[in-house]
């Protein structure tokens, strides 16, 4: 059986010397300018940037982007011989990654730990495990590094995250949205603001900012009540807020429920915060067993919610290579038609755009489906095959990097443990060092050490 590997790294593949050249020479390119980027200041880094654009041709901006991706890439040494010695990734790919590196608080992108963590992931995830297989997209790079931030997160702020959380799984049913608005847990003051403006016209334009617990579920209603009403999603959330619509909202939230300090998914925002997946699974009603949902089948056409709910947690995104657009915005395709007798399960469908839902049916491109791991093998006119691995939190990759997060959130824990106690005793020491502070003639006056103990003076 042929060896897992990447579609673009095919020797056999006509334009493959082409695309190694290109990406080779542009990486050596930026690499040669690297070392006088060592500036201190902004006037120095003005004038070094006018003299690389006079001897490289490229604009400022471009500079700027690509020599912060070589500092990053310089960060995560394993990544950095893969790039070397594959030439897989280019350098608006490595840019991507060090943009969303760039979405880590200061506290995290300053630990060594975060780093060997990214690093451990990236390779993780530029790993094929099918021969032939597609290039992880943007959209899928920049959430393997929120994952990674997500499970180091408690470094940056280590009181205010919960680590214990339980872990629930399948879709949460919620209230009635306008009931659910009303209910919202209160939205921290520096996370939330709303900016009124009135507009030529008469038109009021609103821009609304608020935590993710709250904003996932805004976004479920009135994504929801667009769908149901046919209307826009400015219609909608209006209508809701009015109180002329109601109606009943389901969030799907995805966790493994066997696994302790889960991550946990929502289809649109991707891996939750601690602090939003904390919320969001305290309002959980109902819980859906995806093991069930794997293998259910009904005669209908249309898929159950049970079903939907599994497709959208092992697809996430359109399958047609190379698409992100969300599950949550796709038509379920049976690979063999309904009409044809092909059942409405999972092991028959997946997710795919409209766009691409049309190409399928005029059937321009033809797939097949492995169930057991969620990987579409594309089948191309010219007898070539690209394969597309799932990566919704149901896809064995996925699955798998659940055992990490969990992990990785436990070493931490027990750091944070073990930094906490070496400051107690280092406290403790030095009371007991330290000469006896002159006696206050202060009676029943009651003070806290810094410890957190009352003590009487
Ligand atoms: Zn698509």
């Amino acid at each position: 059986m042929a060896q897992p590997s990447w579609a673009v790294l095919d020797k056999s593949n006509f334009h493959y010397e082409f695309r190694v050249s290109k990406v080779k020479a542009e990486y050596e390119m930026w690499r040669s300018a690297q070392p006088i980027r060592d500036v201190r200041s902004h006037e120095d880094w003005t004038t070094l940037s006018s003299v690389l654009r006079s001897q490289l041709g490229e604009p400022k901006h471009r500079q700027a982007r690509f020599l912060d991706a070589l500092d990053c890439l310089d960060r995560l040494p394993r990544l950095r011989a893969f790039v070397e010695d594959s030439w897989l990734l280019d350098m608006e790919q490595l840019s991507f990654i060090e943009r969303a590196v760039c979405e880590a608080p200061i506290a995290i992108q300053d630990d060594d730990f975060f780093w060997k963590a990214l690093d451990e992931d990236l390779m993780e995830r530029f790993t094929p495990s099918r021969p032939r297989q597609l290039t992880p997209t943007n959209s899928t790079i920049k959430a393997t590094v929120i994952g990674t931030i997500r499970s180091v997160e408690h470094l940056a702020i280590p009181d205010s995250h919960p680590l214990g959380n339980k872990p629930v799984e399948g879709p949460a049913t919620c209230e009635n949205p306008g009931e659910l608005m009303s209910t919202l847990p209160p939205v921290e003051e520096e996370t939330s603001s709303l900016i009124m403006q009135d507009l030529p016209g008469g038109n009021v334009r609103f821009d609304l900012s608020v935590g993710q617990a709250a904003g996932t579920q805004i976004a479920d209603a009135v994504m929801q009540v667009a769908n149901e009403q046919n209307c826009s999603q400015a219609e909608a959330l209006s209508g809701l807020i009015l109180g002329n619509i109601s109606t009943q909202v389901t969030t799907l939230v995805y966790a493994a429920k066997d696994v302790e300090d889960a991550p946990v998914y929502h289809p649109e925002r991707g891996l939750l915060s601690a602090e939003a997946a904390a919320t969001l699974q305290e309002l959980v009603t109902k819980t859906l067993d995806m093991d069930e949902a794997a293998d259910a089948a009904t005669c209908a056409y249309e898929t159950t919610d049970l079903i939907r709910a599994y497709l959208f947690g092992r697809d996430w995104t359109c399958r047609w290579p190379g698409c992100s657009r969300k599950a949550t915005h796709c038509d379920a395709d049976h690979r063999i038609n309904h009409a044809d007798g092909g059942p409405t399960t999972a092991a028959n469908m997946i997710m795919l755009c409209r766009h691409h839902h049309n190409r399928k049916t005029d059937r321009q491109a033809f797939y097949l489906l492995d169930h057991h791991t969620g990987d579409v093998y594309w089948l191309f006119a010219d007898g070539t095959y690209v394969v597309d691995a799932a990566t919704g939190p149901l896809a064995p990759k996925q699955k798998r990097w659940v055992q990490t997060f969990s992990q990785r959130r436990l070493r931490l824990r027990e750091r944070l443990a073990a930094q906490a106690a070496a400051e107690r005793f280092e406290n403790y020491q030095h009371r007991i060092n330290s000469p006896p502070e002159p006696r206050r003639y202060l009676p029943w006056r009651r003070e806290r050490d810094p410890d957190g103990l009352t003590v009487e003076v």
